[in-house]
């Protein structure tokens, strides 16, 4: 039997890159799927023809992972469609490079309203849901442990909560068997971060493989960490990073 059939998962910002891996990773593994987006409507259903394409169960939403009505009406719908709700991986985010100073309000309102804010009201919401057993997985960043380069300062900070987040929320849930833990890639080939983009040569020469990663070694973390193998490992902050943080 797979490792998780008959379990039911979401995963926010699941049409492209990192998400849309761990989507199919997930229902490869034996999972139906629900996954968000904000604008893509065509990624999103690319992806749910992938995941039924291979005998899998999937369904996109078209939700804000940064508007709490907008995430809370996906996780309702997703209960309903799919029954049940068993692991919540927590991925839509994103990074806007450039000097602190120049970083507007604005910007900072963005990436504290997706990376964090929408990360716990979408946590939250969940939990209301969720079964006993159940896995909370965040998309964090080796940044939110470490910083080796210059123009992610806000970016970081909102990682770094994501990390204390983890680590806090893990000693609430842990009566029901409830897991939390903070994946944190390095850099990894996608729309927001391409191993060819201009912010790139430093992130690689940080690493110790002297490479980016995939989206697909992304997933495999969060596949172990949503399968039962993992179910002592709680409030764990991993890096899969290429060795940056190392
Ligand atoms: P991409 O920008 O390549 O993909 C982002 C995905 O999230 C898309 O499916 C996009 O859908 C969706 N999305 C974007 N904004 C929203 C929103 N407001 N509401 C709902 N969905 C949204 O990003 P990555 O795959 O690179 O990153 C995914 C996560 O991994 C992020 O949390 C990021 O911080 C983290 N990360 C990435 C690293 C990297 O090097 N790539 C390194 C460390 C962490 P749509 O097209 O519809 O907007």
């Amino acid at each position: 039997m797979l490792k998780l059939a008959n379990k039911v998962a979401l995963v926010t910002g699941g049409s492209r890159g990192i998400g849309a891996a761990i989507a199919k990773r997930l229902a490869t593994d034996g999972a139906s799927v629900a996954i968000t987006y904000a604008k893509d409507a065509n990624a999103a259903s690319a992806v749910v023809k992938a995941i039924e394409g291979s005998g899998g169960k999937a369904l996109a939403i078209q939700a804000d992972a940064a508007d709490p009505k907008a995430i809370n009406a996906a996780i309702e719908k997703t209960v309903a469609t799919l029954g049940r709700l068993d692991v919540l991986v927590n991925n839509a985010g994103t990074a806007i490079p450039k000097p602190f100073e120049q970083t507007t309000l604005e910007e900072m309102d963005q990436m504290i309203n997706l990376n964090f804010r929408g990360l716990m009201v979408a946590t939250q919401a969940a939990l209301k849901h969720m079964n006993d057993n159940g896995r909370l997985i965040m998309i964090g960043s080796c940044v939110g442990e470490r910083m080796m380069t210059p123009g992610l300062v806000a970016y970081a900070a909102t990682k770094g909560a994501v990390k204390m987040f983890t680590q806090g929320l893990a000693r609430e849930v842990g009566s029901r068997g409830i897991t939390v833990n903070n994946v944190q890639p390095g850099p990894i080939d996608t729309d927001l971060n391409p191993a060819a983009g201009d912010w790139a040569a430093p992130q690689k020469a940080n690493t110790a493989l002297n490479r980016f990663g995939t989206v697909d070694e992304v997933a495999a973390l969060v596949s172990f960490v949503a399968g039962p193998e993992s179910s002592y490992i709680t409030g764990a902050n991993l890096t899969v990073d290429g060795g940056t943080n190392a």
